[in-house]
């Protein structure tokens, strides 16, 4: 899996650098794809039924699950890129959201947003840890989410309707992992779990539509949204994030989980 794990974060690389005005969301896609598949391993996301593209690309108000094609990216765009890889068998999901043009060219709210949603994400996954009740993770993630919105003076949206998941042999695995405090009973997290982390937060209200297209994901309220996500391994000795290149050590410890690669 810290292969997997690794050809989606070379592959995410790949389409943020590569991510300007002009150019369309089909042809990241295809970086992705040509990337993917130069390094023996396979997306994940055509193993869906009904998808076939290597990325879900979600421009603005879209908030996950935009499907990449001829859509010109404009300077400013908040984009949002997730993408699953199988190598071996073992899969691997990220995502990150980025301003097209780089942050010079983004709003100050967008930006804020995209800080608090990676935020959150690092502070779900520092929450992770043998014999937790799993739904530390959504709670860590809405007090996070929280805190920078009253630091950027806004109400920020988390969104419910998407959450996170366990991942292995396939992407979508149970249990699901929200990114919101839930009350009752939870899964308890045991050793070698492996779960993406993957909050998605607006900069309005938690309420999301499908598009006719059956897949784009929206904003009711037209706010712009971000998503950020990794891939994460727990063990006793503590937590390794597939998906990053220095497996989190900096980010997590920042969120005082201990760091602890195979590797
Ligand atoms: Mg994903
Ligand atoms: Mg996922």
């Amino acid at each position: 899996m810290r292969a997997a794990g690794l050809v989606v974060a070379r592959a995410l690389d790949l389409v943020v650098a590569s991510a300007r005005p002009g150019m369309t969301t089909g042809a990241l896609d295809a970086l992705a794809e040509e990337l993917i598949r130069s390094e023996d391993a396979r997306p994940s996301f055509p193993e869906v039924p009904g998808y076939r593209h290597t990325l879900c690309t979600s421009v603005n108000d879209e908030v996950v699950h935009g499907i990449p094609g001829a859509r010109v990216l404009v300077e400013g765009d908040l984009l949002s890129v997730d993408c699953g890889a199988i190598y071996q068998g073992w899969h691997g999901d990220a995502a990150v959201s980025v301003i097209v043009g780089g942050a010079g060219a983004g709003r100050p709210e967008d930006l804020e947003l995209i800080a608090a949603t990676e935020d959150s994400l690092w502070a779900g996954a520092a929450a992770l840890a043998v014999g937790a009740p799993l739904h530390d993770v959504g709670a860590a993630v809405e007090d996070s989410i929280h805190a920078s919105g009253e630091r950027a003076g806004r109400v920020y949206g988390i969104v419910e309707d998407y959450v996170g998941h366990a991942i292995g042999r396939e992407m979508h695995l149970d249990p699901q992992i929200p990114n919101y405090r839930v009350h009752g009973s939870s899964p308890t997290v045991r050793d070698t779990f492996t779960g993406a982390i993957e909050p998605m937060v607006t900069l309005g209200t938690d309420q999301t539509r499908v598009l006719a297209d059956g897949w784009t994901v929206v904003t009711v309220d037209g706010t712009r949204a971000a998503h950020w996500e990794h891939t994460v391994l727990v063990r006793e000795e503590g937590l390794w994030v597939l998906t990053a290149h220095d497996g989190g050590q900096a980010r997590l410890q920042a969120h005082g989980a201990r760091f602890a690669p195979l590797t």
